[in-house]
Protein backbone atom coordinates (compact mmCIF):
# COMPACT_ATOMS: atom_id res chain seq x y z
CA UNK A 1 0.00 0.00 0.00
CA UNK A 2 1.66 3.60 -0.71
CA UNK A 3 0.06 5.57 1.90
CA UNK A 4 -0.02 9.59 2.13
CA UNK A 5 2.02 10.60 4.62
CA UNK A 6 1.55 13.75 6.17
CA UNK A 7 4.52 16.61 7.09
CA UNK A 8 5.48 15.29 10.46
CA UNK A 9 7.34 17.14 13.01
CA UNK A 10 10.86 15.87 13.55
CA UNK A 11 10.50 15.01 16.84
CA UNK A 12 7.69 12.87 15.68
CA UNK A 13 9.21 11.09 13.15
CA UNK A 14 12.54 10.51 15.67
CA UNK A 15 9.59 8.78 18.07
CA UNK A 16 8.21 6.77 15.04
CA UNK A 17 11.80 5.86 14.30
CA UNK A 18 12.27 4.58 17.24
CA UNK A 19 9.24 2.36 17.40
CA UNK A 20 10.37 1.12 13.48
CA UNK A 21 13.40 -0.20 15.23
CA UNK A 22 13.35 -1.32 18.38
CA UNK A 23 9.43 -2.74 18.44
CA UNK A 24 8.15 -5.62 16.42
CA UNK A 25 6.17 -4.66 13.65
CA UNK A 26 2.96 -6.26 14.77
CA UNK A 27 0.73 -2.73 14.12
CA UNK A 28 0.54 -0.73 11.50
CA UNK A 29 -0.41 2.97 13.23
CA UNK A 30 -1.34 6.15 11.82
CA UNK A 31 1.38 8.63 12.24
CA UNK A 32 0.20 10.51 15.28
CA UNK A 33 2.19 10.24 18.71
CA UNK A 34 0.56 10.83 21.16
CA UNK A 35 1.41 12.12 24.69
CA UNK A 36 -1.73 13.41 26.55
CA UNK A 37 -5.11 12.47 26.59
CA UNK A 38 -8.01 14.37 28.88
CA UNK A 39 -11.79 13.48 28.34
CA UNK A 40 -12.44 13.00 24.46
CA UNK A 41 -9.42 14.87 23.40
CA UNK A 42 -5.77 13.92 22.91
CA UNK A 43 -2.42 15.50 22.13
CA UNK A 44 0.88 14.92 19.70
CA UNK A 45 4.23 15.34 21.03
CA UNK A 46 3.58 18.71 18.85
CA UNK A 47 1.13 20.30 21.13
CA UNK A 48 -1.85 19.37 18.68
CA UNK A 49 -5.03 18.65 19.70
CA UNK A 50 -7.69 15.42 18.20
CA UNK A 51 -10.79 14.38 19.07
CA UNK A 52 -10.09 10.59 19.76
CA UNK A 53 -13.14 8.70 17.44
CA UNK A 54 -11.15 5.26 18.61
CA UNK A 55 -11.19 5.10 22.10
CA UNK A 56 -8.81 2.82 21.89
CA UNK A 57 -11.09 0.68 20.32
CA UNK A 58 -13.74 1.42 23.27
CA UNK A 59 -11.59 0.82 26.18
CA UNK A 60 -11.71 4.89 27.08
CA UNK A 61 -15.75 5.07 27.03
CA UNK A 62 -15.18 7.18 30.58
CA UNK A 63 -12.38 9.70 28.79
CA UNK A 64 -9.60 9.52 28.98
CA UNK A 65 -7.49 10.28 32.21
CA UNK A 66 -10.71 10.38 33.92
CA UNK A 67 -9.74 11.63 37.24
CA UNK A 68 -12.14 9.39 39.72
CA UNK A 69 -10.83 6.01 37.56
CA UNK A 70 -6.86 7.56 38.27
CA UNK A 71 -7.09 8.81 41.80
CA UNK A 72 -8.31 5.16 42.38
CA UNK A 73 -5.61 3.95 41.10
CA UNK A 74 -3.11 6.20 42.11
CA UNK A 75 -4.50 5.47 45.82
CA UNK A 76 -4.24 1.69 45.68
CA UNK A 77 -0.75 2.40 43.82
CA UNK A 78 0.51 3.35 46.86
CA UNK A 79 -1.45 1.45 49.08
CA UNK A 80 -0.70 -2.09 47.93
CA UNK A 81 0.02 -3.20 44.19
CA UNK A 82 0.17 -7.43 43.73
CA UNK A 83 -0.42 -10.05 46.30
CA UNK A 84 -1.14 -12.90 43.40
CA UNK A 85 -3.78 -14.70 44.40
CA UNK A 86 -1.37 -17.02 46.97
CA UNK A 87 -3.03 -14.33 49.41
CA UNK A 88 -6.11 -12.93 49.84
CA UNK A 89 -5.99 -8.70 49.76
CA UNK A 90 -8.91 -6.57 50.47
CA UNK A 91 -9.93 -4.89 47.81
CA UNK A 92 -10.95 -8.37 45.91
CA UNK A 93 -14.07 -9.15 47.53
CA UNK A 94 -15.06 -5.64 47.54
CA UNK A 95 -14.79 -5.81 43.97
CA UNK A 96 -16.08 -9.12 42.98
CA UNK A 97 -19.61 -8.50 45.16
CA UNK A 98 -19.50 -4.93 43.01
CA UNK A 99 -19.26 -6.54 39.42
CA UNK A 100 -21.23 -9.62 39.99
CA UNK A 101 -24.40 -6.96 41.31
CA UNK A 102 -23.61 -4.39 39.15
CA UNK A 103 -24.08 -7.28 36.03
CA UNK A 104 -26.71 -9.89 37.66
CA UNK A 105 -24.21 -12.95 38.11
CA UNK A 106 -23.32 -15.03 40.93
CA UNK A 107 -19.64 -15.11 40.63
CA UNK A 108 -16.55 -13.43 38.16
CA UNK A 109 -13.49 -15.04 37.53
CA UNK A 110 -10.78 -11.85 37.07
CA UNK A 111 -8.12 -11.67 34.59
CA UNK A 112 -6.50 -9.17 32.70
CA UNK A 113 -6.57 -8.59 28.85
CA UNK A 114 -9.65 -9.51 26.52
CA UNK A 115 -7.85 -12.33 25.51
CA UNK A 116 -7.58 -13.73 28.60
CA UNK A 117 -11.15 -13.66 29.54
CA UNK A 118 -11.92 -15.30 26.11
CA UNK A 119 -9.76 -18.20 26.66
CA UNK A 120 -10.98 -18.68 29.82
CA UNK A 121 -14.95 -18.45 28.99
CA UNK A 122 -14.00 -21.16 26.41
CA UNK A 123 -12.43 -23.56 29.24
CA UNK A 124 -14.66 -22.93 31.65
CA UNK A 125 -17.25 -23.91 28.76
CA UNK A 126 -15.41 -26.90 27.73
CA UNK A 127 -15.28 -27.98 31.35
CA UNK A 128 -18.87 -27.59 32.25
CA UNK A 129 -19.92 -29.74 29.01
CA UNK A 130 -17.77 -32.67 30.48
CA UNK A 131 -18.50 -32.36 34.09
CA UNK A 132 -22.23 -31.10 33.85
CA UNK A 133 -23.43 -31.80 30.46
CA UNK A 134 -21.68 -34.67 30.08
CA UNK A 135 -20.60 -34.74 27.29
CA UNK A 136 -17.84 -37.13 26.02
CA UNK A 137 -13.94 -36.27 27.22
CA UNK A 138 -12.48 -34.35 24.28
CA UNK A 139 -15.50 -34.80 21.80
CA UNK A 140 -17.01 -30.80 22.96
CA UNK A 141 -18.07 -28.39 20.41
CA UNK A 142 -18.30 -24.44 20.35
CA UNK A 143 -19.63 -22.78 17.65
CA UNK A 144 -18.27 -19.86 16.63
CA UNK A 145 -19.58 -17.20 14.06
CA UNK A 146 -17.77 -16.36 10.94
CA UNK A 147 -15.10 -12.59 11.33
CA UNK A 148 -15.24 -12.83 14.40
CA UNK A 149 -12.83 -11.05 16.49
CA UNK A 150 -12.03 -12.70 20.03
CA UNK A 151 -8.32 -11.80 20.51
CA UNK A 152 -4.65 -12.77 19.78
CA UNK A 153 -3.74 -15.94 21.49
CA UNK A 154 -2.97 -19.48 19.51
CA UNK A 155 -6.32 -21.06 20.59
CA UNK A 156 -8.39 -17.82 20.02
CA UNK A 157 -6.86 -17.34 16.43
CA UNK A 158 -7.82 -20.87 15.91
CA UNK A 159 -11.27 -20.05 14.78
CA UNK A 160 -10.40 -17.06 13.51
CA UNK A 161 -10.80 -16.19 9.47
CA UNK A 162 -8.84 -13.57 8.98
CA UNK A 163 -6.04 -14.99 7.08
CA UNK A 164 -3.56 -12.63 8.53
CA UNK A 165 -4.00 -13.53 12.23
CA UNK A 166 -3.78 -17.31 11.15
CA UNK A 167 -1.16 -17.65 8.55
CA UNK A 168 1.77 -19.95 9.68
CA UNK A 169 0.64 -19.28 13.58
CA UNK A 170 -0.34 -23.47 13.44
CA UNK A 171 -1.35 -26.01 14.05
CA UNK A 172 -4.38 -24.83 15.81
CA UNK A 173 -6.66 -25.93 18.30
CA UNK A 174 -9.84 -28.28 17.55
CA UNK A 175 -12.90 -28.18 18.06
CA UNK A 176 -14.60 -24.77 17.06
CA UNK A 177 -17.47 -24.94 14.16
CA UNK A 178 -18.15 -21.84 12.25
CA UNK A 179 -21.30 -20.60 11.16
CA UNK A 180 -22.08 -17.44 9.47
CA UNK A 181 -22.65 -14.36 11.55
CA UNK A 182 -26.17 -12.90 12.11
CA UNK A 183 -28.03 -15.99 10.75
CA UNK A 184 -30.32 -18.21 13.43
CA UNK A 185 -31.15 -21.07 10.86
CA UNK A 186 -27.16 -21.91 10.56
CA UNK A 187 -26.93 -22.04 14.55
CA UNK A 188 -30.16 -23.99 14.69
CA UNK A 189 -29.05 -26.91 11.87
CA UNK A 190 -25.58 -27.07 14.38
CA UNK A 191 -27.45 -27.59 17.35
CA UNK A 192 -30.08 -29.76 15.88
CA UNK A 193 -27.64 -32.46 14.20
CA UNK A 194 -24.66 -32.05 16.75
CA UNK A 195 -25.03 -33.75 20.25
CA UNK A 196 -21.86 -32.38 21.67
CA UNK A 197 -21.97 -29.05 21.66
CA UNK A 198 -20.91 -27.05 24.55
CA UNK A 199 -21.42 -23.33 23.76
CA UNK A 200 -21.90 -20.80 21.24
CA UNK A 201 -19.68 -17.90 21.27
CA UNK A 202 -20.60 -14.73 19.72
CA UNK A 203 -20.30 -10.60 19.55
CA UNK A 204 -23.95 -8.72 19.73
CA UNK A 205 -22.25 -6.65 16.87
CA UNK A 206 -19.07 -7.42 15.30
CA UNK A 207 -16.78 -4.45 16.32
CA UNK A 208 -13.47 -5.51 14.25
CA UNK A 209 -15.69 -6.79 10.99
CA UNK A 210 -16.66 -3.33 10.82
CA UNK A 211 -19.17 -2.83 13.29
CA UNK A 212 -21.25 -5.00 12.08
CA UNK A 213 -25.06 -5.25 13.66
CA UNK A 214 -26.98 -8.54 13.62
CA UNK A 215 -30.54 -8.00 12.66
CA UNK A 216 -32.89 -7.56 15.32
CA UNK A 217 -34.31 -10.56 17.48
CA UNK A 218 -30.62 -12.41 16.02
CA UNK A 219 -29.60 -12.65 19.80
CA UNK A 220 -32.92 -13.37 21.54
CA UNK A 221 -33.18 -16.12 19.21
CA UNK A 222 -30.17 -17.57 19.32
CA UNK A 223 -30.28 -17.66 23.00
CA UNK A 224 -33.72 -18.89 23.16
CA UNK A 225 -31.90 -21.97 20.96
CA UNK A 226 -28.92 -22.45 23.04
CA UNK A 227 -31.42 -22.62 26.03
CA UNK A 228 -33.40 -25.63 24.45
CA UNK A 229 -30.31 -26.91 23.23
CA UNK A 230 -28.50 -27.01 26.56
CA UNK A 231 -26.16 -25.13 25.21
CA UNK A 232 -24.09 -22.03 26.81
CA UNK A 233 -24.57 -18.58 25.14
CA UNK A 234 -21.29 -16.89 26.02
CA UNK A 235 -21.50 -13.10 25.10
CA UNK A 236 -18.02 -11.61 23.88
CA UNK A 237 -19.09 -8.02 25.10
CA UNK A 238 -15.20 -6.58 25.14
CA UNK A 239 -16.30 -3.95 23.28
CA UNK A 240 -19.48 -3.51 22.99
CA UNK A 241 -19.70 -3.60 26.91
CA UNK A 242 -20.04 -0.92 29.27
CA UNK A 243 -22.24 1.23 28.01
CA UNK A 244 -20.64 1.37 24.12
CA UNK A 245 -24.39 0.57 22.17
CA UNK A 246 -26.46 2.73 24.29
CA UNK A 247 -27.35 0.59 26.99
CA UNK A 248 -25.12 -1.17 29.63
CA UNK A 249 -24.44 -4.10 27.91
CA UNK A 250 -25.13 -5.17 24.01
CA UNK A 251 -27.54 -7.93 24.75
CA UNK A 252 -29.32 -5.53 26.55
CA UNK A 253 -31.13 -4.15 23.97
CA UNK A 254 -32.79 -7.63 23.30
CA UNK A 255 -33.32 -8.24 27.21
CA UNK A 256 -30.86 -11.47 26.92
CA UNK A 257 -28.80 -12.97 29.92
CA UNK A 258 -25.82 -14.49 28.70
CA UNK A 259 -25.12 -18.05 30.51
CA UNK A 260 -21.50 -16.04 30.28
CA UNK A 261 -20.82 -12.44 29.64
CA UNK A 262 -16.57 -11.62 29.00
CA UNK A 263 -15.67 -8.42 29.43
CA UNK A 264 -12.75 -6.58 28.96
CA UNK A 265 -11.38 -2.66 27.77
CA UNK A 266 -13.52 -0.43 29.13
CA UNK A 267 -13.82 -2.44 32.34
CA UNK A 268 -11.24 -0.21 33.60
CA UNK A 269 -11.57 2.96 31.62
CA UNK A 270 -8.37 2.15 29.87
CA UNK A 271 -6.09 3.09 32.69
CA UNK A 272 -5.19 -0.58 33.17
CA UNK A 273 -5.73 -4.09 31.86
CA UNK A 274 -9.06 -5.43 33.75
CA UNK A 275 -11.02 -8.11 32.48
CA UNK A 276 -14.09 -10.34 33.65
CA UNK A 277 -15.77 -13.52 33.29
CA UNK A 278 -18.75 -13.14 34.68
CA UNK A 279 -21.15 -16.70 34.91
CA UNK A 280 -23.51 -18.30 37.51
CA UNK A 281 -22.72 -20.63 40.52
CA UNK A 282 -23.67 -23.86 38.21
CA UNK A 283 -21.09 -23.04 35.59
CA UNK A 284 -18.61 -21.23 37.87
CA UNK A 285 -18.08 -24.07 40.30
CA UNK A 286 -16.56 -26.16 38.35
CA UNK A 287 -13.62 -24.25 38.25
CA UNK A 288 -11.61 -25.90 41.50
CA UNK A 289 -8.46 -24.35 43.02
CA UNK A 290 -4.93 -24.79 40.87
CA UNK A 291 -7.22 -25.38 37.48
CA UNK A 292 -7.15 -21.91 36.28
CA UNK A 293 -5.15 -18.56 37.13
CA UNK A 294 -3.59 -15.76 36.48
CA UNK A 295 -0.73 -13.69 38.71
CA UNK A 296 -1.97 -10.26 38.13
CA UNK A 297 -5.80 -11.57 38.08
CA UNK A 298 -8.28 -9.68 40.30
CA UNK A 299 -5.19 -7.62 41.87
CA UNK A 300 -5.65 -4.72 44.12
CA UNK A 301 -5.47 -2.68 41.54
CA UNK A 302 -7.51 -3.56 38.98
CA UNK A 303 -10.20 -3.61 41.32
CA UNK A 304 -9.52 -0.71 42.72
CA UNK A 305 -9.87 0.74 39.02
CA UNK A 306 -12.71 -1.34 38.02
CA UNK A 307 -15.22 -0.37 40.89
CA UNK A 308 -14.28 3.68 39.90
CA UNK A 309 -14.74 3.07 36.16
CA UNK A 310 -17.83 0.75 36.48
CA UNK A 311 -19.35 3.49 39.25
CA UNK A 312 -18.34 6.66 36.29
CA UNK A 313 -20.59 4.78 33.73
CA UNK A 314 -23.47 5.13 36.12
CA UNK A 315 -22.70 8.73 37.51
CA UNK A 316 -22.20 10.19 34.31
CA UNK A 317 -25.32 8.13 32.50
CA UNK A 318 -22.78 6.96 30.15
CA UNK A 319 -25.22 4.54 28.28
CA UNK A 320 -27.89 7.31 28.02
CA UNK A 321 -25.55 9.96 26.25
CA UNK A 322 -24.33 6.93 23.85
CA UNK A 323 -28.15 6.27 23.12
CA UNK A 324 -28.69 9.59 22.09
CA UNK A 325 -25.57 10.94 20.89
CA UNK A 326 -25.18 8.03 18.74
CA UNK A 327 -28.72 8.63 16.87
CA UNK A 328 -27.04 12.59 16.61
CA UNK A 329 -24.23 11.36 15.25
CA UNK A 330 -26.03 8.88 12.63
CA UNK A 331 -28.38 11.38 11.22
CA UNK A 332 -25.36 13.46 10.89
CA UNK A 333 -23.21 11.16 9.16
CA UNK A 334 -26.58 9.78 6.78
CA UNK A 335 -26.71 13.76 5.75
CA UNK A 336 -23.14 13.61 4.80
CA UNK A 337 -23.40 10.53 2.76
CA UNK A 338 -26.87 12.28 1.13
CA UNK A 339 -24.77 14.90 0.07
CA UNK A 340 -21.22 12.81 -0.67
CA UNK A 341 -21.18 9.67 -2.22
CA UNK A 342 -18.02 8.70 -0.78
CA UNK A 343 -19.92 7.09 2.17
CA UNK A 344 -22.00 4.29 1.10
CA UNK A 345 -23.48 3.35 4.49
CA UNK A 346 -23.87 4.52 8.02
CA UNK A 347 -23.89 1.72 10.80
CA UNK A 348 -23.85 1.36 14.39
CA UNK A 349 -25.62 1.64 17.46
CA UNK A 350 -24.83 3.94 19.91
CA UNK A 351 -21.69 5.13 20.12
CA UNK A 352 -20.45 2.38 18.38
CA UNK A 353 -19.89 3.30 14.37
CA UNK A 354 -18.34 2.94 11.16
CA UNK A 355 -19.54 5.02 7.74
CA UNK A 356 -18.56 2.33 4.90
CA UNK A 357 -16.11 3.85 2.65
CA UNK A 358 -17.15 3.82 -1.32
CA UNK A 359 -14.00 1.69 -2.46
CA UNK A 360 -12.99 -2.03 -2.06
CA UNK A 361 -11.03 -3.32 0.76
CA UNK A 362 -7.71 -2.92 -1.11
CA UNK A 363 -7.78 0.14 -1.91
CA UNK A 364 -6.18 2.68 0.31
CA UNK A 365 -8.71 5.95 0.24
CA UNK A 366 -9.85 5.22 3.67
CA UNK A 367 -6.88 5.46 5.62
CA UNK A 368 -6.19 8.25 3.36
CA UNK A 369 -9.51 9.79 4.68
CA UNK A 370 -7.99 9.01 8.18
CA UNK A 371 -5.38 11.32 7.43
CA UNK A 372 -7.09 13.84 6.30
CA UNK A 373 -9.39 13.38 9.39
CA UNK A 374 -6.07 13.60 10.89
CA UNK A 375 -5.04 16.94 9.84
CA UNK A 376 -8.30 18.20 10.76
CA UNK A 377 -8.05 17.02 14.34
CA UNK A 378 -9.75 14.04 14.47
CA UNK A 379 -8.54 10.45 15.25
CA UNK A 380 -10.11 6.92 13.49
CA UNK A 381 -8.92 4.15 11.81
CA UNK A 382 -9.86 2.05 9.03
CA UNK A 383 -10.85 -1.59 9.85
CA UNK A 384 -10.89 -4.34 6.99
CA UNK A 385 -9.86 -2.15 4.26
CA UNK A 386 -12.66 0.41 3.69
CA UNK A 387 -14.96 0.66 6.51
CA UNK A 388 -13.77 3.64 9.37
CA UNK A 389 -15.21 2.82 12.91
CA UNK A 390 -16.28 5.82 14.40
CA UNK A 391 -16.15 5.66 18.37
CA UNK A 392 -15.70 8.48 20.76
CA UNK A 393 -15.50 8.34 24.48
CA UNK A 394 -18.82 8.33 25.91
CA UNK A 395 -18.13 11.47 27.94
CA UNK A 396 -18.01 13.75 24.23
CA UNK A 397 -20.94 16.50 24.35
CA UNK A 398 -23.96 16.88 21.61
CA UNK A 399 -21.97 20.26 20.03
CA UNK A 400 -18.68 18.33 20.47
CA UNK A 401 -20.41 15.62 18.05
CA UNK A 402 -21.76 18.55 15.92
CA UNK A 403 -17.62 20.00 15.46
CA UNK A 404 -16.70 16.43 15.09
CA UNK A 405 -19.69 16.27 12.01
CA UNK A 406 -17.93 19.19 10.40
CA UNK A 407 -14.55 17.73 10.10
CA UNK A 408 -15.59 14.56 8.84
CA UNK A 409 -17.87 16.26 5.88
CA UNK A 410 -14.90 18.93 5.32
CA UNK A 411 -12.26 16.06 5.22
CA UNK A 412 -14.59 13.86 2.42
CA UNK A 413 -14.88 17.30 0.43
CA UNK A 414 -11.19 17.14 -0.39
CA UNK A 415 -11.51 13.84 -2.03
CA UNK A 416 -13.89 14.73 -4.59
C1 LIG B 1 -10.40 -6.23 21.88
C2 LIG B 1 -11.25 -7.42 21.88
C3 LIG B 1 -10.81 -8.65 22.43
C4 LIG B 1 -9.40 -8.86 22.92
O1 LIG B 1 -9.04 -8.01 23.96
P1 LIG B 1 -7.49 -7.78 24.28
O2 LIG B 1 -7.51 -7.01 25.58
O3 LIG B 1 -6.92 -7.01 23.13
O4 LIG B 1 -6.87 -9.11 24.42
C5 LIG B 1 -11.70 -9.70 22.48
N1 LIG B 1 -12.94 -9.59 21.99
C6 LIG B 1 -13.40 -8.44 21.44
C7 LIG B 1 -14.80 -8.37 20.92
C8 LIG B 1 -12.56 -7.32 21.35
O5 LIG B 1 -13.00 -6.20 20.78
Amino acid sequence: MTHTEQNLSSKSEALIAKENQYGAHNYHPLPVVLERGEGVYVWDVDGKKYYDFLSAYSAVNQGHCHPKIVGAMVKQAQTLTLTSRAFHNDQLGPYEEYVTKYFGFDKVLPMNTGAEAVETALKLCRKWAYEIKGIPENEAQIIVCENNFHGRTTTIISFSNDESARKNFGPFTAGFIKIPYDDVEALENVLKTNKNIAGFLVEPIQGEAGVYVPAEGYLAKTKALCEAHNVLFIADEVQTGIARTGKLLAVNHENVQPDILILGKAISGGVYPVSAVLTNDHIMNVIKPGQHGSTFGGNPIAAAVAIAALEVVKEEDLAQNAAYLGEVLRTGLNEIASRNSLITLVRGKGLLNAIVINCDEESDLAWNICMKFSEYGLLAKPTHGNKIRLAPPLVITESQIQECLDIIERALNDFR
